[in-house]
């Protein structure tokens, strides 16, 4: 069953066409990457997705509901309740420790600070940071980083995770770890991923990929082209 979708998607800014009528669907529990060329409108099309960017025309949908229509606090409560984001390394606040960047999306929906704070440390031992709770975003390593980051795009459940290049600026190692990690937590919970890289490596973990090119998603795999 389509979780969600992008009809016919077109944004421009000013006169720079990003999408130019882009279609994309994921199912529950789907993992679908999106690759192209830089500039092709991968993360245009994340944000619109996301709900994040209204497009000039088209539609979105989510779970049956149109979601560009939609006025902001509907979506932002949309955002907030049933999404998760991940977006590239260094997108954690400095001044919070580890553990405080991973309850903030538990605390902005409202929960009390404890209990809140006791469904982050829960994730330091599933993401293999435990010791690392108090640690600013400066003392932890790229790697541990970015797991601190996925931890906070998964710790409210949400139905979706957009994730922006989520291994970027990661060896392949970590990076493969990172996905790993993202795809067993998704696994679990039925999670719908939907992840933007320009990693091969990295796309070998979804369950579809997709190529944009100039602003469309092309549905064919490198696989088939030509076959
Ligand atoms: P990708 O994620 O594939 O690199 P983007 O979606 O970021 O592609 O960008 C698609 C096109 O839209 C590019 O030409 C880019 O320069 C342009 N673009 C994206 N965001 C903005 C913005 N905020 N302002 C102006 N142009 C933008
Ligand atoms: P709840 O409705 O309380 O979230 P769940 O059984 O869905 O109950 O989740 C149990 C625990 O697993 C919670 O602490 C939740 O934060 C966590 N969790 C939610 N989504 C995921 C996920 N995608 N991967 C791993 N753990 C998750």
């Amino acid at each position: 069953m389509t979780l969600i979708a992008a009809k016919d998607v077109v944004v421009s800014f000013g006169s720079t066409p990003a999408l130019r009528g882009a279609d994309l669907s994921a199912s529950r529990g789907e993992i679908v990457a999106i690759m192209g060329p830089s500039g092709s409108g991968k993360s245009t099309l994340l944000h619109s997705l996301a709900g994040i960017l209204a497009p000039d025309s088209g539609e979105i949908w989510f779970d049956g509901r149109r979601v560009d229509t939609m006025g902001e606090p509907e979506r932002s409560t949309l955002r907030r309740e049933r999404f998760g984001f991940v977006f590239q390394f260094g997108q954690l606040v400095p001044e919070l420790t580890a553990e405080e960047n991973v309850a903030l999306p538990l605390l902005l929906g409202g929960q009390r600070r404890a209990a809140a704070l006791r469904q982050a440390r829960a994730w330091f031992e599933r993401l293999d940071l435990e010791g690392l709770e108090q640690r600013r975003s400066g003392e932890l390593s790229g790697g541990q980083a970015q797991r601190v980051a996925l931890a906070r795009g998964l710790v409210c459940g949400p139905e979706i995770l957009f994730a922006d290049e989520p291994t970027g600026a990661l060896d392949s190692l970590t990076g493969e770890r990172v996905m790993e990690l993202l795809v067993a937590s998704a696994r679990e919970h039925g999670t719908t991923v939907i992840l933007v890289t320009h990693e091969p490596r990295v796309a070998v973990y979804a369950d579809r990929e997709v190529i944009m090119r100039d602003g469309l998603v092309n549905t064919l795999t490198p696989d088939r082209i030509g076959s």
